[in-house]
């Protein structure tokens, strides 16, 4: 786990407390598709399986996902966020997009993996919808 005050894994320079913890906690959820984006981030560090299942649009839900981020979340090691950038995705917005580089490493080898995540609006929130390389 992870303390409040620690500085938050997906880089926001704020801490964990002021960042993605509230939505981890479900007291609120994210206005805009990037800070969605990056509480998924978080939640993958920290090995949260049920918020990512809960934040994956239910169309897109693969049935095997929880079982394999059950089984890699041991094994997988975050190390770093960059958002490049977002189109739509605001508040008033149905869907959103978010380029992105995350950085992590698996069996000690590091990887790099660059994403065009695609999000929508569901129940009033912010889910991921899917990506395009
Ligand atoms: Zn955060």
């Amino acid at each position: 786990m992870i303390q409040t005050e620690e500085p938050c894994p997906c880089m926001s320079e704020m801490s964990y407390g002021e960042c993605c913890r509230r939505f981890h906690e479900y007291a609120e959820k994210p206005d805009t598709a990037a800070e969605l984006m990056r509480s998924r981030y978080t939640a993958y560090y920290l090995g949260l399986v049920d918020y990512l299942v809960k934040t994956t649009h239910p169309d897109k839900l693969q049935p095997n996902y929880r079982s394999l981020l059950e089984k890699t979340k041991n094994n997988t090691k975050w190390i770093g966020l960059e958002v490049l950038s977002s189109s739509m995705g605001k508040k008033t917005d149905k869907i959103g997009k978010v380029h992105f580089v995350a950085r992590y490493a698996e069996d000690s080898k590091e990887h790099l993996m660059e994403e065009h995540s695609r999000f929508r609006r569901y129940r009033g929130g912010w889910v991921y919808y899917d990506a395009a390389g």
